[in-house]
Parts: C-alpha cells; sequence; structure tokens
C-alpha cells in the first residue's frame, strides 16, 4: 500500500492512522514528543523536530502524501516538505488558520462575518482598547488552543486591572467583540483535489473552561439556518481550494445571525460524533480526500451526544459508561489524566430523532453546565 505521512502524534493522529489503515494504506507520523498516542496505530513512527530540514526531507521522501494533526509548523517547514512530496491540505491553508489575523482578513475577503476585532500589537494599542470597547476577549494571534491564550475582559474594570502588565502581554493580540451566542455550532467540511465538497450535519458544541466538552448532533437549530451554515462552510472550502477536511466553528448570535469563530484545517474534536453516527467519518473522509478518492454523502444515521473525558474527573466516570449500552468508547492512550487533558471520548447514540432537546436537557443538563 502508499504511504500516508502524518505531520503530528496525538489523538487526531491516532485516529487518522486508524482510518488510514483499514483503507489499506501505511501510516508514517512524524511526532516531535516520544509517548505519542499515534505511536501505537501508526507502522511507522518518527520522533523529530517539525522544523528540523533534514528530518522533514527523510520524513518526505518515505511518504506519497503528506497531511497533519497538528497546524503549527513552520512556513519553512512546510516548503521543505512540499519539495519532496505533495502535501494536503496546502501550506497556504495552514497559514491562514495558523494565525488569527490572517484567518480573518481572508474571511472577511470571502465575505464571510466574523465578530468585530482589531489587532493590538504593542502596549499602547492594549491601552486603547476602551475605543474599541468592552466585553471582549483578547486572544494570542498563534498557537493557541483550548482557549490557552485568551484575556477575558468583561468591562473597563478588568482591564484597568489588566493594564498593570499592559507591558509583559504577548503581542501581537487579536481583541474580538464577546458575542452574546445563542449556541455554539460547527461544520466539518471536506474536499477532494476532483473537487467534491461533502459537509457532515451541524453539531452544537458546549466548552467548560475554554475546552470543548459536549457535542449534540443534529444541532437542535431551524434546518434553514444549519443549511446556511452548511453553505458557509463549502464555500470556504472551495474559496480556500481545501483538500482534505476543515473544521469550521461559528456562533448563531441572538439574531439568528452565523459569525465564523475559527477554521481548522484538520479533523477537529467537534467531528468525533461521526465516528459512531456516519457510515465513513471524519477521519476516513480526510483520507479519502488527500488520498484522491471519492467523497459518499457525508450521511448520518443517527443522533449522537459526543462527550469529551477530560483530566482525572471524566476518567474516574469510565467504570459506568462502560456499562452503558448506547456508549462507544475511544481512548487516546495516555499516560497521566493531567486536569484540562483531552484523555479520550464518547460517543452516546440515539436512533434519528431519538435525542430531542428536552431529553439532552433532562438527562445530560449537568455534563453541560460550566
Ligand atoms: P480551540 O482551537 O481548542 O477550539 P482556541 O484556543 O483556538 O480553541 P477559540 O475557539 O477562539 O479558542 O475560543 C474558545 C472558546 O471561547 C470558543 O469556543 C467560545 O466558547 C469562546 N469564545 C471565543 N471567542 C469568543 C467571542 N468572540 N465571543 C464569545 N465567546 C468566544
Ligand atoms: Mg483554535
Ligand atoms: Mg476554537
Amino acid at each position: 500500500g502508499a504511504w500516508i505521512g502524518i505531520v503530528g502524534g496525538g489523538q487526531l493522529g491516532r485516529m487518522s492512522a486508524v482510518a488510514a489503515a483499514r483503507l489499506g494504506y501505511r501510516v508514517h507520523i512524524l511526532s516531535n514528543s516520544e509517548p505519542s498516542p499515534a505511536a501505537e496505530t501508526s507502522a511507522r513512527f518518527t520522533v523529530g523536530a517539525y522544523d528540523d530540514p533534514v528530518c522533514l526531507e527523510q520524513f518526505a521522501r518515505s511518504c506519497d502524501v503528506i497531511t497533519f494533526e497538528f497546524e503549527n509548523i513552520s512556513a519553512e517547514g512546510l516548503a521543505h516538505l512540499a519539495r519532496f512530496c505533495p502535501v494536503h491540505p496546502s501550506g497556504h491553508i495552514l497559514e491562514t488558520s495558523q494565525d488569527r489575523i490572517t484567518e480573518k482578513t481572508t474571511l472577511e475577503s470571502f465575505g464571510l462575518p466574523v465578530a468585530p476585532w482589531r489587532e493590538i500589537g504593542s502596549a499602547e494599542e492594549f491601552h486603547a482598547l476602551p475605543s474599541f470597547g468592552f466585553p471582549c476577549i483578547l486572544k494570542t494571534t498563534r498557537f493557541g488552543y483550548d482557549g490557552k491564550g485568551q484575556f477575558r475582559l468583561e468591562n473597563e474594570a478588568a482591564f484597568n486591572s489588566l493594564a498593570a502588565e499592559a507591558d509583559t502581554l504577548p503581542y501581537p493580540l487579536v481583541a474580538e467583540r464577546k458575542i452574546d451566542f445563542a449556541r455554539e455550532v460547527s461544520v466539518m467540511v471536506v474536499r477532494n483535489a476532483a473537487g467534491t465538497v461533502r459537509c457532515f450535519d451541524v453539531t452544537e458544541n458546549h466548552h467548560r473552561q475554554g475546552i470543548l466538552r459536549v457535542s449534540i448532533t443534529p444541532a437542535p437549530i431551524m434546518p434553514d439556518l444549519a443549511e446556511k451554515a452548511q453553505t458557509l462552510a463549502a464555500t470556504l472550502a472551495e474559496k480556500l481550494g481545501l483538500v482534505g477536511i476543515m473544521g469550521v466553528e461559528l456562533f448563531e448570535d441572538r439574531d439568528g445571525r452565523l459569525l465564523v469563530n475559527e477554521i481548522a484545517p484538520r479533523p477537529h474534536n467537534s467531528g468525533h460524533w461521526t465516528m459512531s453516527a456516519c457510515l465513513v467519518d471524519q477521519f476516513e473522509m480526510h483520507v479519502r480526500a488527500v488520498t484522491g478518492l471519492p467523497l459518499p454523502p457525508a450521511r448520518r444515521h443517527s443522533d449522537a451526544y459526543m462527550h469529551n473525558l477530560i483530566g482525572p474527573d471524566d476518567m474516574a466516570l469510565l467504570p459506568e459508561i462502560v456499562g452503558e449500552e448506547n456508549a462507544s468508547i475511544h481512548l487516546y492512550g495516555k499516560e497521566e489524566a493531567r486536569p484540562g487533558r483531552k484523555m479520550g471520548h464518547v460517543n452516546r447514540i440515539f436512533p434519528r430523532g431519538g435525542l430531542p432537546g428536552s431529553m439532552v436537557l433532562s438527562r445530560y443538563q449537568p455534563q453541560l453546565e460550566d
């Protein structure tokens, strides 16, 4: 079989590798850390730095196509890989999503709505924040995930207390209007080089302490809004020339409008429900897309309630969850359950139409709460 290279050894690489193996491919993982969830699911596993040209060249020469589960490889690293092997999705898409300012500028250039934002490049610009207004959220432009690198400024008082540290903040930052959203949703969209685009159903996401906690599919939204979200994601995939899968995170505001929060051109945590509720899940779709295989319709046969297992508290629930009759468990093989660490997830599956909002509320409300 052909070799698929995956940059990144986390759980997304682990699950992508399993999907690739099922399709008869061999997987070579490049990971920058030794104990890695993807080590045990790949045919070949190399530990190396993502910016080491020698390591990147050796890796790329061993592969027929390269993709990612880790997005933050440098532009030079990307260009180096592409010299020796086709890379999907292409470097310019990763570069777009790596930097929140490029990301927002690109989205706006496509006519897609984002929360009002402003670049904060220095302490001086920080001090001018009151003219932008509160509440707002400051985010580092790069390397943020699970809400890390964010400062929430609810009001001028919060701003004043952070102002003492203005000289030490990690500029550049981006200030975003805090959206009083009705709900958060996301769409997984996949496109292959032949131009076939597929969107999975819209899922509703709940976060706790900045970390995705629960995804409910189908999102309990009006069909026309769901269609709008999918059309938006498909447009984006086309405009970016995406080859592979991409998560599109959206806010539905109080007026029923959609705003794009961020995009992730790779398999995404909010798409894990597809592993149990779809015949072909996000990982298989991704592998199909990057290897040039046809993309079947992203059909959903069940409703799904995806619950992340985060840290020691959630891992303590496992003995109970294994006993549930409609729960499929995915563990990532991580040794230590540190607080805030994603250790695995559970997909609870219901017949289509069997997961009405009221049931979610009565049965699972405690798991949704902040
Ligand atoms: P990840 O990549 O893990 O999804 P991240 O660190 O890139 O997270 P964001 O997705 O930007 O961070 O933000 C994390 C969460 O914080 C969002 O899912 C949302 O719940 C909340 N949030 C972010 N930006 C805003 C905003 N402008 N208004 C309201 N809430 C926001
Ligand atoms: Mg992010
Ligand atoms: Mg996010």
